[in-house]
């Protein structure tokens, strides 16, 4: 018996060492974190899957951060370089001018100034980049871009937990993540790969927006789940994250977006966009 409360002492012991080597190996490999020159805080929105509105919600975030606080500066950096949305959802075209040391300067709409991939590339020329090119190009949104002085940069991640996530996650420090899902189990799953990722990184999770959860009929205003009901809150309670709102799906946000008029700015005071403005304020 004592034999055994011997082995596990010293089993116990070396775990502890070799847990405590590990942890000083993982230090000294992660890349050395630097922050973007003027950004006080960066907030990354990401989702597991694509399509669930997850630019949409960057955007009206970023404005809803203005909105909120109206003193604190505000940009928005398209991080989604394979399918940039931010040039048109927020109604902006063209390329970025250089200041005399090289860096681009963002293009700017309703005061938030915004910089993607979008502006570099022809609209319709599909991106077909490697993953070199993708991290090449990924490293010159983050460090070429004069952003002057912001408060908040709100990063839209392109959709899953790849390298590109990963790559940003541990090269520049992150205030946090907000993460956006619609209640479908299959939307969900990757949601929850998405928080686990930034656990293991050290980025906080500020909190899940659920998105598109409940369809009201315009004409019988009957209310219909097209994707479930409540799928973000129960992972938020699992994962012991704030549940951050739960926007509805409705035709007005997509025809706003579409128009490059993000409803924060555009209908403000509707009653879908509130819990846009209200996961803003419990952020
Ligand atoms: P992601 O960035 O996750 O790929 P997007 O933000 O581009 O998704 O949204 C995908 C599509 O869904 C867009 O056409 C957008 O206008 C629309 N959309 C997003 N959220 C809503 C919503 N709550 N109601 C209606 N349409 C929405």
């Amino acid at each position: 018996m004592l034999l055994w409360v011997m082995l596990a002492c010293v089993g116990t012991a070396d775990s502890k060492a070799l847990q405590e080597r590990q942890r000083q190996q993982m230090a000294r490999g992660l890349p050395k974190q630097k922050p973007i020159t003027g950004v006080k805080q960066v907030i990354v929105v990401a989702s597991g899957k694509g399509g669930v509105g997850k630019s949409t919600t960057a955007v009206n975030l970023a404005l809803g951060l203005t909105a909120v606080n109206p003193s604190k500066s505000v940009g928005v950096l398209d991080a989604d370089v394979h399918g940039p949305s931010i040039p048109k959802l927020m109604n902006l075209k063209g390329n970025p001018e250089l200041t005399d040391n090289n860096l681009m300067i963002p293009l700017t709409n309703y005061g938030i100034p915004c910089m993607s991939m979008g502006f570099l590339v022809d609209d319709a020329a599909p991106i077909v980049w490697r993953g070199l090119m993708v991290m090449s190009a990924i490293e010159k949104l983050l460090r070429q871009v004069n952003w002057g002085s912001l408060d908040y940069l709100v990063v839209d991640m392109p959709p899953g937990t790849g390298d590109v996530q990963l790559s940003i996650s541990q090269n520049i420090p992150v205030a946090g993540a907000v993460i956006v899902s619609t209640p479908q189990d299959i939307a969900l799953l990757d949601a929850r790969r998405g928080a686990e990722m930034f656990k293991k990184v050290n980025v906080p999770v500020l909190g899940l927006v659920q998105n598109m959860s409940v369809f009201q009929c315009p004409n019988c205003h009957h209310q219909t789940h097209i994707f479930g009901s409540d799928g973000a809150r129960r992972l938020a309670e699992t994962l012991g994250v704030h549940f951050l709102g739960d926007i509805p799906l409705h035709l007005n946000i997509r025809e706003m977006s579409d128009r490059g008029q993000p409803v924060v700015v555009s209908s403000p005071d509707s009653p879908e966009v509130s819990p846009l403005v209200h996961s803003v304020a419990s952020l």
